[in-house]
């Protein structure tokens, strides 16, 4: 039986980057993975999404190349050709994972873990032990349990990147940020997308300014949404909600995950709701078994799930980390426009803040680039001038936020975004005239 300082179940971004922070901290250590490394992220879920978006961004910077007098006449989409792509660039990622694992000198097992409740593991034929333990088992796709979806052929997003024909037809159920970004993904490839979400609006997590400007673009892209209604029953192709009866070629479901907590189940672990409970240390209710990512309660996103890893390790190795601050933690939608926020939105904050705002439409870079959709905004306290939270919305919005990230972790204030000097012409500028305007010294406005 082998024994390590820390065994780590599941190779996700939780997973194999918790790994490679031990293995760099001097320990012993044991990851075991039943599929793919790269977990979710890498294979169903933010690359191959991630670089479909970006064929869809081209499709639309040609069609706008067009409207500037650079004529491209005959764009064919080879859709075999770009899953080749999408498989070569995923492929390429996790062979660097795995080659960051052998050079770590990280013991990596293939197969299912299952834990005994006095914490041995078996893979296989295998039994290892570890003085701690990481679970890091991620999540799956969830779809609801609607009458007569056993009569319905559908996708989720663990079967759908395998597609090998660009579909004429999609119908999405969800309006979450994947049901968004996957219709973004496919529209501008000629795909006709219907998406079904039977809450009031899309992406209700997201700032609510950001949301009209996704709509429009939507309707620009003959995205074709349907929201505040009932799902009745489903009936071969043919969905029939309180709104109308719509029937699909290809249906996807798009409508949340669940946390893979099989392995965990007969432990006798505290759990919140679907959860796995920990405290402020990632600590289950079994102090030497830890549990991040998409497992436990916090943002379900690659780097929430990384940070928790790297975390989880510091404070086994005793490096007495920080505590992970939530309102640092980005979370982006992939649209075009994007949208990247962190911290507080308006209607969270409970203290007396100044909110500015600057629309791209009357920034240069934007204005060159076409990107006049959108906005950057900021949420001040007022007073300290503290950054309680932003929102960049636009193209390349997910890069922009990072300036004003990087300002509020290094205790930056409105004062210090307001005092950097940004480069011109870039569409950051506008992230240095937010900030002026907390003081009431916009230049551009
Ligand atoms: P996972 O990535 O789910 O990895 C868990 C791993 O554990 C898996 O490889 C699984 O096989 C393995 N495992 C499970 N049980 C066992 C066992 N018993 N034994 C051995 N191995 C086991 N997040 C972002 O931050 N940005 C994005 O742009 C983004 N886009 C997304 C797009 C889509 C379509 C989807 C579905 C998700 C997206 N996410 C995105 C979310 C992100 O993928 C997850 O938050 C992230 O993968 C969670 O990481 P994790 O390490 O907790 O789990």
């Amino acid at each position: 039986m082998e024994n390590f300082d820390i065994a780590i179940i599941g190779a996700g971004p939780g997973g194999y980057v918790a790994a490679i922070h031990a293995a760099k901290n001097g320990k012993r250590v044991a990851l075991i993975e039943r599929d793919k490394l790269g977990g979710a992220c890498y294979n169903v879920g933010c690359i191959p999404s991630k670089i479909l978006l970006e064929h869809s961004k081209l499709v639309q910077a040609i069609n706008q190349g067009n409207n500037w007098g650079i004529e491209t006449d005959n764009v064919r989409i080879n859709f075999p050709r770009l899953m080749q792509r999408k498989d070569t660039i995923i492929q390429e990622l996790l062979t660097n994972i795995e080659h960051y694992i052998i050079n770590n000198d990280i013991t990596l097992y293939r197969g299912e873990a299952t834990l005994t409740k006095d914490l041995l593991i078996t893979v296989g034929n295998e039994t290892l032990t570890a003085t701690d333990i990481i679970l890091a088992t991620g999540s799956h796709p969830f779809v609801p349990p609607f009458q007569g979806l056993e009569t319905a052929t559908y996708y989720t997003t663990d079967t759908f990147f395998n597609l090998k024909e660009l579909p004429a037809q999609l119908t999405i159920i969800g309006g979450g940020v994947i049901a968004v970004e996957m219709a973004f993904s496919l529209a501008p490839l000629g795909t006709k997308v219907t998406m079904l979400n039977h809450s009031e609006d899309i992406l209700q997590t997201e700032e609510p300014e950001s949301r009209p400007l996704i709509r429009e673009k939507m309707k620009k892209l003959g995205i074709e949404l349907v929201t505040d209604f009932e799902f009745e029953k489903f009936e071969g192709n043919t969905i029939h909600t309180t709104k109308g009866t719509y029937t699909y070629e290809n249906l996807l479901f798009a409508t949340g995950r669940r946390p893979n907590t099989e392995i965990a189940q007969h432990l006798g672990l505290a759990f919140e709701g679907l959860l796995i409970a920990v405290n402020d240390h990632l600590q289950t209710s079994q102090p030497h078994l830890y549990a991040i990512g998409d497992l436990v309660g916090g943002y379900q996103l690659a780097h929430s799930a990384s940070a928790e890893g790297i975390y989880a390790v510091d404070y086994i190795v005793g490096n007495q980390p920080a505590s992970i601050d939530q309102a640092s933690i980005p979370r982006c939608v992939y649209t075009h426009p994007e949208i990247a926020t962190f911290g507080l939105l308006e209607e969270q904050v409970k203290v007396p803040y100044t909110m500015t705002k600057m629309p791209l439409k009357t920034n240069p870079k934007g204005l060159m680039e076409g990107n006049t959709e959108g906005f950057v905004k900021l949420i001040t306290e007022e007073g300290s001038g503290q950054i309680l939270g932003a929102c960049v919305v636009g193209d390349g919005a997910t890069e922009m936020l990072n300036a004003i990230l990087a300002a509020k972790n290094a205790g930056g204030t409105a004062l210090s975004l307001a005092q950097m000097i940004f480069p011109h012409p870039t569409v950051c500028e506008h992230i240095g005239d937010a900030a002026k305007a907390v003081f009431g010294k916009a230049i551009h406005q």
